[in-house]
């Protein structure tokens, strides 16, 4: 123990470090520190002057107040330094290294934690040890951690209260099916992915099968867009605000999900839908603040009696960010201008033969194809689960911010299921590209009768196969852009020459084959074109 008299003449800065960091579960917390400090300081007569608490994590330099703190008693404020464990003070090399040259200089004569004092005189190779030390636990520590909660996304157990459509077994503590109610939720979610109902027309099909509220009301509205928004439905479970890979039994599929998303997201949850839905509602987004373009009706009144009514398609304007200023469109303008966009992507009637018969000789050989595709696919799931253990060694390492680890672990995940998914397609049934190409084929021969009938609803479906949801009104113009397949169509029909036509045709095939096997879109990235290349050439 220090003698008195040189503890009288030394002055502390009590220095506690009060961080978020996964490690700090394991030390007493910061209130109980502070006490125990205080009291070691009573208990040997040390005289605190300021106490100091760092709200950062120690494994990187650059502490303000740790900084700070050094600089104090380099200009002789101080001349001591009481701390929990010395590992509170640095877990970085350029940290400890300051400490170790200031403490050998005397310029800090003191370091006292809860179990040691550290002197200028003490063998520094000791303290060089118990410094290293603290870095090496950081190591081990960050690697158990990491264990323990790999484990816990291992195990699939949703620890919580089962959602709608499903039940806790109390016997075996895991998510089961409730048979009837599963059936339900999947209905939920096929009927808003078709975009065509309200969250209203859901709370209705529940309470026709009986599903209220606690208080026996229809079931409200903003608990119908959490059920659609809750990933428990397709395998995956939210937990302590990050996602998990669920043992149960999924209801829907991941496709589903995100199509029936991708509406809820699209409107917004407060659209109201007009009694007579015009045709063209739900096609097109603002290209200015992306809201939905809805229709409205106007009357105008002529001199002679008349009244004649006028469809207009504006911006919902229901951004919270920006006040739109997009000004309405007549519907007859709107009409116009689709329908020269939709015939820009027809096919020409004369490729419909040869393009079919390619594909059926694609056909032919759609298992061995779709082999390959699983090979790739498979590939990257691993590689995505590698990533995921990386990210979680990342996060426990303090490397990154806790949001930000849970937004890359999400979208990792999410990433992985939609390929597990496409496996699980492929190997079921091999050929399953094969009918969507057939499909494209068929409905692009056709978009010319369309784009120049009246039927507006049948122009509005041609619009989404050839657009998805690609389709911005801005300045009274469309903005598109169109799906790959289409793309192609386009940019073949604009840029063939007669004599290269059937290799462009082949080419154009291989373009849609390869989006069709991808099929979920843009979220994969994995390179199947090296398999479709092979596949062109051989
Ligand atoms: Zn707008």
């Amino acid at each position: 123990m220090i003698p008195k008299n040189t503890a009288l003449a030394t002055r502390y800065f009590l220095y506690a470090r009060k961080s978020t960091d996964v490690e700090d579960k394991q030390v007493l917390s910061i209130e109980s520190q502070l006490a125990e400090l205080r009291e070691i300081a009573k208990r040997d007569n040390l005289t605190i002057i300021e106490e100091l608490i760092e709200k950062q994590s120690a494994k990187k330099p650059g502490r303000a107040i740790f900084n700070e703190m050094l600089k104090r008693i380099e200009q002789g404020e101080a001349q001591g330094i009481i701390c929990w464990k010395i590992d509170r003070l640095s877990r970085n090399p350029v940290d400890s290294g300051k400490i170790q040259w200031l403490l050998q200089q005397g310029v800090i004569q003191h370091i006292q934690t809860h179990s040691q004092s550290h002197y200028p005189n003490d063998n520094v190779l000791m303290m060089s040890v118990e410094l290293g030390m603290a870095n090496e636990y950081i190591r081990q520590l960050s690697a158990n951690t990491a264990r323990g909660l790999r484990q816990k996304a291992r195990n699939g157990i949703y620890p919580g209260l089962a959602p709608l459509g499903y039940i806790n077994d109390p016997s075996t503590k895991t998510v089961v099916l409730h048979r009837k109610n599963a059936k339900i939720v999947k209905k939920l979610f096929e009927t808003y992915a078709t975009g065509t109902v309200r969250l209203e027309d859901l709370a209705n099909i529940l309470k026709r099968s009986d599903i209220l509220s606690k208080n026996n009301n229809t079931v409200h509205i903003s608990r119908i867009s959490f059920i659609l928004q809750n990933p428990f439905y397709y395998g995956h479970f939210r937990y302590g605000g990050e996602i998990y890979e669920g043992k149960h039994e999924p209801i829907i599929t991941k496709n589903l999900y995100e199509r029936a998303n991708t509406v809820l997201r699209g409107r917004g949850r407060t659209l109201k839908i007009v009694d007579n839905p015009s045709p063209y509602c739900g096609l097109l987004r603002c290209g200015s603040c992306a809201m939905g373009i809805t229709a409205e009706t106007r009357e105008k009144h002529q001199k002679n009696g008349n009244i004649h009514h006028y469809t207009y398609y504006r911006c919902t304007r229901k951004s919270k960010i920006t006040k739109c200023k997009e000004s309405p469109v007549r519907s007859e303008l709107l009409d116009k201008q689709l329908s020269v966009l939709l015939s820009k992507y027809a096919m020409p009637k004369n490729w419909i033969a040869p393009l079919s018969s390619m594909l059926d000789k694609e056909e032919l050989k759609a298992e061995h194809t779709a082999k390959d595709a699983v090979l790739e696919l498979r590939a990257k799931v691993q590689e995505l689960s590698r990533d995921i253990g990386r990210l979680t060694d990342v996060y426990v390492a303090q490397d990154i911010e806790r949001a930000d680890y849970l937004e890359r672990r999400r979208s990792l995940l999410s990433e992985k299921k939609t390929i597990e998914e496409k496996i699980a397609d492929l190997e079921r049934t091999p050929s399953l590209w094969i009918e969507p190409v057939r499909n494209w084929i068929k409905d692009a021969s056709i978009l010319d009768e369309i784009a120049n009938a009246t039927d507006l609803p049948s122009k509005k479906s041609s619009l989404q196969k050839v657009f998805g949801l690609n389709l911005h009104l801005k300045n009274k113009e469309i903005e598109f852009n169109p799906l790959p397949p289409y793309q192609y169509l386009r940019a073949t029909r604009e840029n063939f020459s007669e004599t290269n036509l059937a290799l462009n045709l082949e080419y154009l095939l291989k373009q849609a084959c390869t989006y069709f096997i991808k099929n979920s879109g843009e979220m994969l990235n994995v390179n199947t074109d090296s398999v479709l290349r092979k596949r062109f050439e051989g």
